[in-house]
């Protein structure tokens, strides 16, 4: 059909108008253009001309990640764009909070995204928790005696330096199987090993929740009584230990096995300012291992402690004799 008069002569407008509005979308400058001179006088052109510098401005930094860029346009594609962008600083914000060890955070938004955020957020707090889990577990083991359970003597002497730090006294105990060798000769190293663990449990069980007790080295043990002030404590504590273990029945290879063990005990009073806590838990050590081998000398089974600060004379230890089932 042919065009009227009018819309014939509105046809080159019109295609200006389309040639226009197609260059300001698609056009490869970051410039605004300039709206021609013919199309100045159309109604609407200049804000139609704003709305689309406006768009383009924010898609441009959208798609550069720029999302602090704030435009005061309006209208349905420069708002579906605010909200994208506002998304995305959503999403910025939780990847943050998730660095920052909020392992919980998870999003509703941005469909396909938003399950692919979440799934990383969710394997991410399953592997943390697994290597907090596993690396707790490696650092008890760390601390433990593989066979008895007890702490290991490093850690031992690690917690006992620390109680003494915070200006605590404390006891040493040192304790020792008679005759262990004649278990592992008699009845085999098995044996012997459930030996050291049912005197470690008997040990431990005899003990406040508060106190250190460590498998020392093979048959010998350290107990430290946190908060204990002198020896005679120590000494009542030891021979409390020393009859438990005397009752005890220890089952192997049907045969009902039983031991005794010697102790001794030396204190360390409250620690002054200025003391060396690890000398002076190294000394209040040596000195209780003394005590020990004076025990032994004694004839074993039996409990020596240090009378203020001297600890007991050992005399010549006896030889080893048997031990009873
Ligand atoms: P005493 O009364 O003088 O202490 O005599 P004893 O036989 O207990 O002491 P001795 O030092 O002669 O022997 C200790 C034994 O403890 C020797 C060693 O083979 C044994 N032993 C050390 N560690 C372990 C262990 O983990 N398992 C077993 N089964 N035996 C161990
Ligand atoms: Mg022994
Ligand atoms: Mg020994």
């Amino acid at each position: 059909m042919p065009l009227s008069e009018e819309e014939g002569a509105g046809a080159p407008l019109a295609a200006e108008v389309v040639r226009f509005v197609q260059e300001t979308l698609n056009l490869g400058t970051a410039v605004d253009t300039c709206l021609p001179e013919e199309l100045r006088g159309v109604e609407g052109m200049q804000q139609l001309h704003a709305t689309l510098w406006g768009i383009r401005r924010l898609a441009w930094a959208l798609s550069r990640g720029e999302l602090r860029f704030s435009t005061d346009q309006r209208g349905f594609v420069v708002g579906a764009l605010k909200a994208l962008q506002a998304d995305l600083r959503h999403l910025t914000w939780q990847a943050q909070r998730i660095a920052d060890g909020e392992y919980g955070h998870r999003v509703h938004f941005l469909g396909d995204f938003s399950t692919a955020f979440n799934r990383m957020a969710e394997q991410l707090e399953k592997n943390v928790r697994e290597l907090r889990e596993r690396s707790s577990r490696y650092k008890e083991l760390s601390c433990r005696d593989a066979l008895t359970g007890l702490l290991n003597r490093r850690a031992f002497m690690e917690l006992a330096t620390r109680m003494l730090e915070e200006g605590r006294p404390g006891v040493c105990i040192m304790v020792d199987i008679d005759f262990f060798k004649k278990i592992n000769d008699t009845y085999g190293h098995s044996c012997g090993d459930a030996t050291l663990r049912a005197f470690a449990r008997r040990l431990r069980d005899g003990l406040r929740p508060g106190d250190l007790c460590c498998r020392y080295g093979g048959e010998e043990f350290l107990i430290f009584l946190a908060g204990a002030t002198s020896p005679d404590v120590g000494r009542s504590v030891a021979e409390r230990q020393r009859r438990a273990v005397e009752q005890l029945q220890i089952p192997c290879d049907g045969h009902d096995l039983r031991v005794t063990a010697s102790f001794g005990v030396s204190g360390i009073g409250e620690p002054a300012e200025d003391n060396d806590i690890g000398r002076l838990l190294e000394d209040a050590v040596r000195r209780a291992d003394v005590c020990l081998y004076a025990a032994k000398s004694a004839g074993r089974n039996c409990v020596e402690a240090e009378t203020g600060s001297e600890p007991p004379q050992a005399a010549p230890r006896p030889d080893a004799a048997g031990t009873a089932e």
